[in-house]
């Protein structure tokens, strides 16, 4: 049966080839890419690297070697595990900030009371493509001498006033990983605008090693596969194979972190040249969501900051209980729609995390609210005109049930 996937982006066979052909070909493909992200994003200095958690790891290793004395890394309570990791890798401890559930941004009201004389980064989220409180959260860490670290590994091409996402504080970050916006199945890169970080950066980068030529091959073979199975006839077959782990979320320490890939940065240069329309896509697909849940009491809606331009890699809602929203994805996964429970926990539930919190942390309640009560919605172009209606009409249904 036909099954829309939860998150992705259609490809076409032919581009992927030529890209990979051009990228093969061409002396720097990365630097095209490099310079759409800069001109995305209004930074000055951009480099690219083997995935989004390996350009966390450099960031934050950049940033404890110019401040010796801070060893705490402050990320939101819910967000991708890789941020927890990442630090681990950089030697940081995790340290969290609660998230709002009306916004899925980290409260910058959290922020504010916590004690940040330890703290060297704040890293922000922005998850689903929809901004965080960015502004703010850049006056915070500007105000305490703390750096922000923008992941805008979802989130390339919103804007928060005009402003980039990725673009706030002292260095942001973008993934090209299957799930995001421009996905190369393996990939990311960090932006920067002249800053004391650029020199630094710079420094860490040029020592990082090329990547590795069989993943490269590895990762082009995956990206053909990708292209076809995201199609909706073929996920639905593949996702009924058993042992695929489709859509998991392990807590990786164990990744290169290297240069990207020249290849895949040869496609990711011409998927960048479409960005906008992809996102626009995505955008008109939310629209239609969120016009067609607008006042089901059982759902609730998530408002982006005043100003925002969200992309929506994926439509999040949050479901009125826990039990309602298992029940809910169950109902939507078995009318062939891709729901999701996104991340599982929240982090202060993943064991891995827990044992590095300082002693005595706060609570994160917020964030654990949102890890029970979250259902992303598929956005991309494979969704059916009729989605919205549809999800509409199962939520009522399961509702009444
Ligand atoms: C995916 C993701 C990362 C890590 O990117 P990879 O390229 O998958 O390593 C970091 N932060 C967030 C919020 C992400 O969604």
């Amino acid at each position: 049966m036909a099954f829309v996937a939860p998150a992705g982006t259609p490809l076409q066979l032919t581009e992927i080839l030529a890209g990979l052909m051009h990228g093969a070909r061409s002396s720097e493909p990365a630097r095209a890419l490099l310079a759409q992200l800069m001109k995305l994003s209004a930074t000055d200095f951009a480099w690219s690297l083997s995935s989004g958690r390996a350009a966390m790891v450099v960031a934050l290793r950049t940033m404890r070697r110019l401040d010796q004395t801070r060893t705490q890394v402050v990320m939101p309570g819910y967000t991708c595990y890789s941020v927890a990791a990442a630090a681990q890798r950089a030697g940081l401890q995790p340290v969290l900030c609660d998230v709002d559930p009306r916004t899925l941004s980290p409260d910058p009201d959290c922020l504010r009371r916590m004690d940040l004389s330890q703290v060297l980064v704040i890293v922000s989220s922005n998850l689903y493509g929809i901004p965080n409180e960015s502004a703010e959260l850049e006056r915070i860490a500007t105000q305490h001498g703390v750096f922000l670290l923008d992941d805008a590994a979802q989130a390339l091409g919103a804007t928060v006033a005009g402003r980039a996402v990725g673009s706030f504080g002292d260095v942001g970050l973008f993934s090209f990983d299957k799930g995001k916006n421009i996905p190369t199945m393996q990939g990311g890169a960090l932006v920067a605008r002249r800053g004391p970080l650029v020199a630094a950066l710079e420094q860490q980068w040029s020592e990082l090693p090329a990547a590795n030529a069989r993943d490269t091959i590895m990762y082009s073979a995956k990206l053909a596969a990708y292209a076809v199975l995201l199609r909706p006839r073929w996920y639905g077959l593949v996702r009924s194979i058993p042992g695929l782990g489709l859509g998991q979320t392990p807590y990786e320490l164990d990744y290169p972190v290297t240069r990207y890939s020249q290849v895949l940065a040869g496609f990711g240069a011409r998927l960048a040249t479409r960005v906008d329309a992809i996102n626009l896509q995505r955008i008109e697909n939310a629209r239609k969501l969120r016009a067609a849940l607008q006042g089901v009491s059982t759902v609730q809606l998530i408002e982006p900051p005043v100003d925002a331009r969200p992309v929506y890699l994926r439509f999040p809602i949050l479901a009125a209980t826990a039990a309602l929203r298992d029940r809910l994805i169950a109902a939507l996964e078995a009318a062939a729609i891709g729901a999701t429970a996104s991340y599982p926990r929240a982090l202060a539930d993943v064991p891995e995390v827990r044992a590095r919190l300082p002693e005595g942390a706060a609570d994160t309640p917020g964030a654990r609210e949102v890890a029970e009560r979250i259902v992303t919605l598929p956005t991309h172009a494979y969704s059916p005109p009729d989605m919205a209606a549809r999800v509409r009409d199962i939520v009522l249904r399961v509702a009444s049930d």
